[in-house]
């Protein structure tokens, strides 16, 4: 039987360096938000105890490199499970882009095996095990839009954006890797020894307020300005976006993918035409629960 799981993309609405941890990795403050555009995940179990995995788009890891391969060893190992899996990927999330592409394919992946597998474990269980892959990884299994001030693994509610939100995501250019990115988070904030962070509560308020427009006002990312500088493309795509009458645009995770947030599909479709006659990659898409 095979189980087939839509993989979300994630933008971060809020994305900030709230310290260095002694284990250093840094505390982040950040409100996620999985939005429709996705890869599809589809997952077998079979005899043979290997783990295979293929994928439509050339340059994907196929093999333990693939973060899919390491999330469907881990959950056979502890479920205790003696067969092997194969895991299909559609893929539809640009790569290194700071949309959580590797994470949610890997939070499909459990998803899927534990469907598969008569669910063994709670959704609580699941996230655990989630987390020891990688930080995103709870929140892409559970999805919508939530709040998080650790390394961005534990989650708390926070209020959900206009259901009607229209958004183009975009990228092009270099990609960016998430050292790379903290790393010139470091030396730009002088290792955050004398930084404040932003804080939360004025995008909150303006969610709890209902007003689009405070909304779009309030998305924060510190990974934005010093980015943008070294990828011009992303730059340029943030342009097209605010030039084409989008309410707000700014850069998800490490960047370089760019978001913007529009009042209507036309709006938007004439924005992701523009950045798509350019020569990148754009789509629209909405945001899911
Ligand atoms: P995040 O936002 O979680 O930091 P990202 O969106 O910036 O991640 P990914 O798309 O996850 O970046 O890709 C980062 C690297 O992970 C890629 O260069 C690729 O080699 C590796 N990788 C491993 N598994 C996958 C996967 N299933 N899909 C995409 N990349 C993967």
């Amino acid at each position: 039987m095979t189980e087939s799981v839509k993989a979300y993309a994630k933008i971060n609405l809020h994305l900030d360096i709230i310290g260095i941890r002694d284990d250093g990795f840094h505390n982040v403050e950040t409100v996620m938000q999985t939005l429709s555009l996705c890869d599809t995940v589809s997952v077998i179990l079979k005899d043979s105890k290997d783990i295979s995995c293929e994928c439509d788009v050339e340059g994907v890891p196929t093999d333990e490199k693939n973060i899919a391969v390491k999330a469907a060893k881990l959950y056979l190992s502890t479920v205790g499970i003696e067969s092997g899996a194969h895991i299909k990927i559609g893929k539809r999330i640009p790569m290194a882009a700071g949309l959580a592409g590797g994470s949610t394919d890997a939070a499909a992946t459990l998803t899927a095996l534990n469907k598969l597998c008569g669910n063994r474990l709670t959704a609580r269980e699941l996230c655990d095990l989630g987390a020891s892959l990688g930080a995103d990884v709870p929140f892409c299994i559970v999805g919508g839009c939530s709040y998080s001030d650790g390394k961005g693994d534990i989650l708390h509610p926070f209020p959900s954006i206009p259901e009607n939100t229209v958004f183009v995501v975009a990228c092009g250019g270099e990609g960016v890797s998430t050292p790379w990115g903290y790393g010139l988070m470091d030396r730009t904030y002088n290792n955050f020894t004398d930084y404040t962070p932003k804080g939360t509560e004025n995008l909150k308020n303006a969610l709890l307020s209902d007003s689009p427009e405070e909304f779009a006002y309030n998305l924060f990312n510190i990974f934005e300005e010093p980015v943008l500088r070294e990828r011009p493309v992303a730059a340029k795509i943030k342009r097209i976006m605010l030039d084409a009458g989008a309410k707000a645009a700014m850069m998800s995770g490490s960047g370089p993918s760019v978001y913007g947030i529009f009042n209507n599909t036309e709006d938007a479709e004439r924005a992701a035409d523009i950045i798509k006659n350019n020569g990148y990659f754009a789509q629209i898409c909405f945001p899911t629960q």
